[in-house]
């Protein structure tokens, strides 16, 4: 029994980020079909926790109930060596990444951007499992998606409903990154200059990488939208321009 608590015991980090503190639990082995192919991946579950003292197996298994979702992150390749990682950070997306939506760029940026950190041969996926339709989330989500069918875009639709444009914070993101990459430099795939922004304001050494999919017929009005809000959309890939 004892060999087993203790291999969980080693897999529990706490640590402080900008006076904040976090959770950490991994790693675990997480192999992943990437075009068919498997592919081993690193896997961590993280959340920002109130107390200063490192969280016992008792207390991860108390917060951990199942109407409350976590975020997590994907590594890949070794992160001894000095080489920057390339890094997606996504916000989760049920209908896009889970379901195969037409209806906006987010589960082909998440297959692409496993692809290219594959590729590469070292890089990590964060995975923001509580930031649906940029923060606003899934029920108001539901609520923009009718408003967009009514010909408003995705920007104009928040705004009708009293929402933001983009509420979604990196804070957790930063500070994971910054754990598990020791505060190194890294590569950011994104089209949002926001993004870069707020990552490099926490402190992080960070680059951006373009991070444009293919158009469909059905999110080309979104990717349009997004491009005309400021995000680096490379408009060579859009169609019917
Ligand atoms: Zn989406």
């Amino acid at each position: 029994m004892n060999k087993f608590v203790d291999e969980l015991q080693s897999m529990i980090h706490h640590f402080t980020f900008q006076d904040k503190h976090y959770l950490l639990v991994g790693p675990v082995n997480l192999p992943i079909s990437i075009q068919h192919e498997e592919v081993p991946f690193k896997w961590y579950a993280f959340a920002p926790v109130e107390r200063d003292t490192k969280p016992t197996i008792e207390s991860i298994v108390q917060m951990s109930t199942a109407q409350q979702t976590f975020s997590s992150c994907l590594l890949f390749g070794d992160f001894e060596n000095e080489r920057p990682p390339l890094v997606r950070i996504h916000s989760v997306c049920q209908t896009g990444d889970v379901f195969g939506s037409l209806k906006c760029d987010c589960g082909p940026q998440l297959a692409l951007s496993l692809k290219k950190i594959t590729d590469y041969g070292k890089g990590m996926l964060v995975y923001m499992a509580n930031q649906e339709g940029r923060s606003i989330g899934l029920m108001a989500k539901a609520l923009t998606y009718k408003l967009q069918e009514m010909q408003l875009d995705t920007f104009e639709a928040n705004r009708l409903i009293g929402c933001g444009d983009d509420d979604r914070h990196y804070e957790e993101a930063a500070a994971v990154l910054h754990y598990l990459n020791k505060g190194k430099p890294l590569h950011l795939l994104t089209n949002n200059p926001d993004k870069v922004d707020s990552i490099a304001a926490y402190g992080l050494p960070v680059l951006r990488f373009d991070h444009t999919v293919e158009a469909s017929l059905y999110n080309e009005a979104y990717l349009k939208a997004k491009a005309a809000s400021g995000h680096m959309v490379d408009e060579k890939k859009l169609i019917n321009q």
